[in-house]
């Protein structure tokens, strides 16, 4: 019988990636607390996060709109499971909140974490206010996360 031997390695590694255009200008727009969506021409649909082309008339998307960094609750949940966080690369821990919030302004949602203050608030049409870094860098997580208005801006 052959001996197995199991040696555990870690490896480090770093990547990048090209965002794009559009997500270059979003970043842009995050480090000076401005989120703009695309709107397409054609049938103006207003996405956020941005994406260079309409899913509907798959026309190319240029026009720029500033919406607030206040929406609703579409859709949540609580998350009881520690995660590795992409937007950090540190593992996030449990519990935590994740919501799809469409921001005034926008026609589609943006996935983001939610603040757990209070998890029996939350709600479908709960109204949500970003709280933002105080350092901002340019990158989604700029925004901490969205927590629960008590009353409208
Ligand atoms: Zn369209």
């Amino acid at each position: 019988m052959k001996e197995r031997i199991s040696v555990a390695i870690e490896m480090a590694q770093s990547w990048g990636y090209a965002s794009g255009a559009a997500m270059e200008r979003f970043s842009a727009g995050l480090r000076e607390r401005r989120i703009e969506a695309l709107r397409c021409s054609g049938c103006g649909r207003r996405y956020l996060p941005p994406r260079p082309f309409c899913g509907n008339c798959h026309l190319i998307l240029e026009d720029w709109v500033a919406v607030a960094d206040a929406g609703s609750l579409e859709a949540w949940t609580v998350l009881n499971l520690p995660m590795l966080d992409g937007r950090t690369g540190k593992v996030r821990e449990a519990p935590y909140g994740m919501g799809l919030i469409r921001l005034d302004g926008a026609d589609t949602t943006l996935n983001h974490y939610l603040d757990l203050a209070d998890p029996e608030r939350l709600a479908i049409g709960l109204r949500v206010q970003a709280v933002w870094r105080e350092e901002l860098r340019g990158a989604m997580d700029d925004i901490l996360h969205f927590q629960v208005l008590t009353e409208e801006p």
